[in-house]
């Protein structure tokens, strides 16, 4: 029944995990998604908002306040001018990526990825049927090679989707790498995208640097973000995309026969969320960094290689020290061999080989939670 451009992608592994580590009772680093709620305030203003009667359909480019505190934020934390009126707010990061491809990819147009993606993106390419053209990242800095991402351009290019912090692989774009990919995108005229969810998830002093700030790059660019990281509430779908008046009307225009509308209470609270005091930003990555670490030395003792996370909530691993040849057989056994579930890198890529050993661990947990779960992973090396 399915068309045939999305029988590749009839579940997904997020889905398929948890189900497992459910079914199983493992504690699951493999969705990321954290295990305490957001900031009191926010949950507060939401509640009070439904009992207030904010129920109805909300304007379609989104509630005013929420337009202006994502301009706001881009001014405050990266010094960035964005006109309120050319914010749209999204359900979720997802539909703006969606929204973004869908609008602006005729079939056979093609978009480059880096690899491993997460998961939307090949999904969203094929539904639009556009062709996409992925471009590896290597343990265990995952970068990339210059010429493969220049190879990766054709005349054919139309969107160039970005994400950093990238997920699953924890890699943070620096400026240069940042700086080549814009200069190809206006050499071959094709719009960068760039998934920026995790952007308050960077560790160890680095800074995250949006692609719209380059210069040049303001006018070509669509930024995309989400409260569902930002502020602990993945349940909520509420997201944003930002960029120059023609590329977010185009985006519009999808995203009004996609959802139309959503998140009508969420929407005025992320508002005053966004405008949290710095301590709240700097807690969040703070917290994680130490979370990150606590995961990462109970990695290192199970015996696996731990690549180094510069940001989002993930750490990928590889197995092949244990001896293991196929991570994703790995993961359908690690809730019964430990109790601990996590997923497959295969799965992000389009080039399995590329992933084949690698494994994804969420570190977005109670403190307790990740101690138990490097407990049960002390034991791996045994159990297999
Ligand atoms: N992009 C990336 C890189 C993500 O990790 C996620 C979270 N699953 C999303 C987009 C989707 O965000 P949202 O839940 O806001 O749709
Ligand atoms: N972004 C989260 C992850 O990468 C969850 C995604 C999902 O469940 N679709 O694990």
């Amino acid at each position: 029944m399915l068309v045939e451009r999305m029988r590749p992608f009839t579940s997904t592994i997020f889905a398929e995990m948890s189900a497992l580590a459910l079914r199983t009772g493992a504690i699951n680093l493999g969705q990321g998604f954290p295990d305490t709620d957001g900031p009191p305030s926010l949950l507060a203003d939401a509640a009070a908002n439904i009992t207030g009667g904010i129920n109805q359909y909300p304007p379609g480019i989104g509630v005013p306040e929420l337009r202006e505190a994502v301009a706001a934020h881009q001014q405050r934390f990266y010094g960035q001018e964005v006109d309120p009126a050319h914010v749209l707010v999204t359900t979720g990061a997802t539909e703006a990526i969606a929204s973004a491809v869908l609008a602006l990819c005729e079939p056979g147009d093609e978009v480059v990825t880096f690899e491993p993606y997460y998961d939307s993106y090949a999904a969203t390419i094929a539904l639009a049927g556009a062709v996409h053209k992925p471009v590896p990242l290597r343990p265990p800095d995952f970068g990339f090679d210059p010429d493969e991402l220049r190879a990766a351009f054709s005349a054919r290019t139309r969107v160039v989707l970005v994400n950093t912090p990238h997920n699953p692989t924890g890699a943070v774009l620096d400026r240069a790498q940042l700086t080549l990919i814009g200069e190809l995108a206006a050499e071959f005229d094709a719009v960068v995208v760039t998934d920026e969810v995790y952007e308050h998830m960077v560790f160890d002093g680095r800074p995250h640097v949006p692609m719209a700030t380059l210069p040049g790059m303001a006018e070509r660019t669509l930024t995309i973000s989400s409260a569902g990281k930002t502020f602990s509430v993945t349940g909520w779908k509420v997201g944003w995309i930002s960029g120059p008046p023609e590329l977010v009307a185009a985006v519009k225009a999808a995203k009004q026969f996609l959802t139309y509308v959503s998140g009508a209470p969420f929407q005025p609270a992320i508002a005053n969320a966004l405008a949290l005091p710095d301590a709240f930003y700097t807690d969040l990555a703070d917290g994680l960094q130490r979370k990150r670490d606590l995961l990462a030395g109970g990695l290192t003792a199970a015996g696996l290689t731990v690549y180094p996370s510069a940001g989002t909530y993930f750490i990928v691993t590889d197995t092949a020290p244990l001896g293991i040849t196929d991570g994703a057989e790995l993961c359908w056994k690690l809730p019964e061999l430990v109790g601990v579930a996590a997923v497959p890198v295969s799965v992000f890529c389009a080039d399995p080989e590329l992933g084949r050993t690698l494994v994804r661990f969420a570190f977005c947990k109670k403190d307790e939670v990740l101690t138990a779960a490097v407990e049960r992973l002390a034991d791996l090396k045994a159990a297999l």
